[in-house]
């Protein structure tokens, strides 16, 4: 018997490109049965809110051109809304880029749409990506799937749970500071940051660019190297920052970790660690040890100055590239008095709080005279940081396991202080410094909430990283949700 379009969305980009190659559902009929589930699921005061634009027909128009043969054939996709797409605007949750329409399309969403996805909406976030829980953005916060009182995480919450919620398989997101693994953890599916250069980020509008990637969603580790592998690869000819290197074959049978040492580094487990998310992460360890893998205790030591190291060089480069955004080239143009006053103008009533906030810290960690004790000492920290994990590969470690978060997503509204909001970013940001790559996966619950497990392996080594998920994946089986 042939699966319904339901059921194949709910089994994932594999089955439903499978589905399409063999001519046992079209494309069309995947992109409906997407839309009818936002519609059952997104709108309304109580719904998600996941998606900031859509467009039924255009997305029916994508699948007239859409090749049926390809690695995501009739998949349908979100993609966050700070990445550039022809066919929907690209607002980055801001009013200030509010119905902004990109003249060309980012590198990630023509490859995704030369494989046969197809793009069905974009993704709610964080305005510019600054957030942890997308009630930054300026269309409204975005809802966990899991529990609609509760945040999705952020700042690409909206893919996030456009995934969780059965929208869509997989979505993109971006990464700055972990906002694919976090809101991936909060939502209870596998969230993967690359390493820096493996993705192209051509036509993703730029954050703080020496730490911003592009990263995937999935339900599954296997859908999550499914877009992975479409996705990554060379494009150094529209990205100076992306890496002369094929796309890595990550999909793999095995699921055996016989030789493989994988570290537990000490701060990532403190005391303060709740007993519930410790317990977890023991059985999450446990698993990996039954599938063969030696685990190590290991220490990065600098661990506890990436929060402050990332929350000097993230809004110094976020002042930088929100410069442009000045009423004259993109988007908002709000008249004042004379170009300074316009400049005034459109930057208030564009940008909300919290970027703001990171434009006026940006400004001030490099202006004149400060520059030298913020900026200069946070990157010479940040290469202390990221030698700690030099080191511990240098050792024989292979891969390193931690928590994604210290707890599950929570309540709307609940956290008001920005320095509490960063702390939720501490066991995600040094990937980001380190230009390693890492990824979320689901490891069970907390009071009935998705809780995350982190595994982070060497610059381009996603192969072993994704062979450690698999193998976790499948191990855990469905204590993975309990
Ligand atoms: N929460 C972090 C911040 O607000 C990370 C954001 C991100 O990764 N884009 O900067």
């Amino acid at each position: 018997m042939t699966a319904t379009p339901e059921a194949l969305l709910q089994s994932g980009a594999g089955a439903i490109a499978a589905a399409v190659r063999e001519g046992k559902v079209r494309s069309r009929t995947m992109v409906e049965a997407s839309f009818a589930r936002a519609a059952e699921v997104d709108a309304g005061p109580s719904g998600l809110n996941c998606i900031l634009s859509a467009d039924l027909n255009g997305s029916l128009q994508l699948v007239e051109s859409a090749p049926v043969g390809g690695a995501l054939a009739g998949v349908p996709v979100v993609l966050k809304d700070n990445i550039a797409t022809t066919m929907l605007s690209t607002s980055c949750g801001s009013k200030i880029l509010e119905g902004y329409v990109s003249p060309y399309e980012s590198t990630v969403a023509r490859k995704l749409r030369e494989a046969g996805a197809i793009l069905v909406g974009k993704g709610n976030m964080d305005e510019f990506a600054m957030g942890s829980s997308t009630e930054f953005s300026a269309y409204g916060p975005a809802r966990n799937p899991i529990d609609r009182t509760r945040v999705p995480g952020g700042s690409s919450g909206g893919s996030a749970a456009s995934v969780a919620a059965g929208i869509v398989p997989i979505a993109l997101g971006s990464e700055t500071g972990g906002s694919v693994r976090q809101p991936a953890a909060f939502c209870g599916i596998v969230g993967v940051k690359p390493t820096y250069g493996r993705i192209s980020r051509f036509g993703l509008v730029a954050f703080a660019s020496s730490l911003d990637n592009i990263g995937v969603f999935g339900r599954t580790v296997d859908d999550a190297a499914r877009a992975m592998e479409v996705v990554s690869g060379d494009d150094t000819a529209n990205d100076a920052t992306s890496a002369p290197l094929d796309a890595p074959a990550l999909r793999t049978d095995s699921r055996d970790l016989t030789g493989v040492v994988i570290g537990r580094p000490k701060e990532y487990f403190p005391a303060s660690l709740p007993t519930a998310m410790q317990a977890h992460c023991d059985r999450a360890l446990d698993a990996l040890r039954a599938r063969g893998a030696e685990i190590r205790d290991v220490s990065l030591p600098h661990t506890d100055l990436a929060l402050p190291v990332y929350y000097i060089i993230a809004p110094a480069e976020c002042s930088a590239n929100l410069a442009r955004f000045d009423g004259v080239r993109y988007g908002l143009r709000v008249e004042g008095e004379g170009l300074r006053g316009m400049y005034e103008a459109t930057r208030s009533r564009g940008f909300g709080a919290e970027v703001t906030r990171r434009i006026l810290l940006g400004t001030y960690v490099l202006s004149a005279g400060y520059y030298d004790a913020y900026y200069r000492k946070a990157m010479d920290v940040r290469a202390l940081i990221a030698r700690d994990f030099t080191d511990v590969w240098a050792s024989g470690v292979h891969a390193l396991f931690t928590p994604t978060t210290a707890a599950p997503a929570f309540t709307i509204g609940a956290i008001s202080d920005p320095y509490e909001m960063y702390l939720c970013d501490l066991f995600t940001v040094s990937a980001n410094l380190a230009e390693v790559p890492a990824m979320s996966i689901p490891i069970g619950r907390v009071g009935g909430l998705p809780v995350g497990g982190q595994v982070i392996a060497p610059r381009f080594g996603e192969q072993v990283m994704f062979r450690i998920a698999y193998a976790l994946e499948s191990e855990l089986g469905g204590a993975a949700h309990a």
